[in-house]
């Protein structure tokens, strides 16, 4: 199999899976147990803290809170941190604002908020994805509760001036909230020189396992809990995920110590992707050109429907996505395309390749070659026949 699709999940990685096994055999101890069996599960937490603290250049270790995934890290977040603000101002702070292009776990949230009667600005973003840090300054004021403009976009790559938009909301009196969950691990994350006030991360996408996260809480922000339980100093509650929380920090420490590495590696991968992409008459490139993921690319395909074309591919032992996959078999055009003005045809003829630790120039080779007749043959199918 010919794995492509890095940003949807990937693969645990022998280092990280080789740090868990002891928390899944013997030291099963629950780590708020006073005895030792359950301080040594303790400190194999508070390491991995650490390690993903040091991921992301907090300041201090215990601004890391750990989830059971991305999804929950920003719905923490954002509800978390707009009702702590809203009861903290006796409902002055009620306004919300974002961009049109978050993941489903943000864009659910700041729905139901919506009902229970916050309002919210959705910013613009321009053909390349990119919001305006203008228009935040036009929208903030004394009103608004809390800001969340996603880092990395999972589907086009884009990235975000996260570090304008922070220093904005805040000056207004506003948190600031950021999904890092496609960034983390592929660019440089300092959460101080980004100055943000949350940054939701997560487990799979960074070769640890799934049903992990964390949501990194800038110390002095208080946030409205989520589960309740006294767990991860009040912030969230239940038993830590022991041997999960261990191979995030495995995954965190091997990421870091790779970051320069593997941008090397994939800014290869890319260029050869791209170059041999375009040659197929009918596509073109999405993104931002230089403001971007180096681990993915995501094209339109002219007369092609992209569900098709993965189906094409998957038979040919290649694994690469139409949309994410959280929304796949939607056969609606994707909300980040058509926030970035993509024509609603073009946008439904989508793919993205996403490459990670253990992808090759020959996979990509494997790639190149397969598409040019799938697509060819699937442009030769009369529209409506599939
Ligand atoms: N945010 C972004 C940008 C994502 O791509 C994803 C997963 O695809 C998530 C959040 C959700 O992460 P998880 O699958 O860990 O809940």
């Amino acid at each position: 199999m010919i794995y492509l699709d890095h940003n949807a999940t990937t693969p645990v990685r022998p280092e990280v899976l080789d740090a868990m096994l002891p928390f899944l055999k013997d030291g099963f101890g629950n780590p708020n147990s006073v005895y030792l069996a359950g301080q040594r599960t303790r400190k194999a937490v508070e390491d991995a803290r650490r390690q993903v603290a040091a991921l992301l250049n907090c300041k201090h270790e215990d601004e890391v809170v750990f989830t059971s995934c991305g999804s929950e890290s920003d719905v923490l977040a954002i509800s978390g941190g707009a009702w702590q603000a809203f009861d903290d101002t006796k409902g002055a702070r009620r306004r919300l604002v974002s961009s049109p292009i978050e993941h489903d776990a943000v864009r659910g949230q700041l729905t139901l908020l919506k009902r229970r009667g916050f309002e919210l600005d959705l910013l613009a973003v321009d053909r390349h994805g990119l919001v305006d840090p203008g228009s935040l300054a036009a929208v903030l004021g004394p009103q608004t509760a809390l800001v969340s403009v996603m880092h990395a976009n999972n589907e086009v790559g884009t990235i975000q001036p996260i570090a304008q938009l922070a220093a904005l909301s805040r000056a207004q009196g506003a948190l600031f909230h950021t999904d890092a969950v496609q960034s983390a691990g592929k660019v440089p994350i300092d959460v101080q020189g980004l100055g943000v006030d949350l940054l939701a991360i997560s487990g799979h996408k960074l070769n640890a396992p799934k049903g992990v996260g964390a949501l990194y809480v800038r110390r002095g922000v208080r946030l409205v809990q989520g589960i309740t339980g006294h767990q991860e100093k009040n912030r969230r509650g239940g038993t830590e995920n022991v041997a999960s929380i261990v191979g995030f920090g495995k995954a965190c420490e091997l990421a870091a110590a790779e970051l320069d590495a593997s941008a090397r590696h994939y800014e290869t991968l890319r260029a050869k992707l791209i170059g041999g992409f375009l040659q197929i008459p009918g596509t073109r490139l999405n993104g931002h050109p230089e403001e971007r993921l180096a681990n993915c690319a995501h094209f339109s395909i002219s007369g092609v429907d992209g569900h098709h074309l993965v189906v094409a591919l998957d038979l040919e032992g290649i694994c690469v996505s139409a949309g994410p996959a959280c929304s796949s078999g939607s056969s609606l055009p994707s909300h980040v395309l058509t926030a970035m003005g993509v024509d609603a045809k073009l946008a439904t003829g989508s793919l993205r390749v996403s490459f990670g630790w253990s992808s090759t120039e020959a996979d990509i080779d494997r790639l190149l070659a397969a598409l040019r007749p799938a697509i060819e043959k699937l442009r030769r199918v009369p529209a409506g026949s599939l």
